[in-house]
């Protein structure tokens, strides 16, 4: 019973690399992007290349038209790491 399988326990921070695809209720402009999630304890900090960003569902704008009238849907789990700290 050794908690090697949950090194959040232990003080691990895991990072998720999770794609979201991001749609424009306005001009139907579509894209994606590729999210890191770090998890450390009960704090989750979102990265996007790599810098400190807002969760993806929270004030984007739109590529194509600037419009704030964008959904973003989670499209899967890229990639997933645990670092001891
Ligand atoms: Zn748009």
């Amino acid at each position: 019973m050794h908690p090697q399988s949950s090194p959040l326990r232990a003080g691990g921070v895991q990072t998720a690399t999770e794609k979201w695809r991001f749609h424009c209720l306005r001009c139907l402009h579509v894209w994606e992007e590729l999210y890191e999630a770090r998890y450390c304890g009960d704090a989750v900090a979102w990265r996007l290349s790599g810098v400190a960003a807002q969760p993806p569902w929270v004030d984007r704008a739109c590529r194509g038209c600037d419009g704030l009238w964008v959904k973003a849907l989670p499209d899967g789990l890229v990639a997933r790491r645990v670092t001891a700290k």
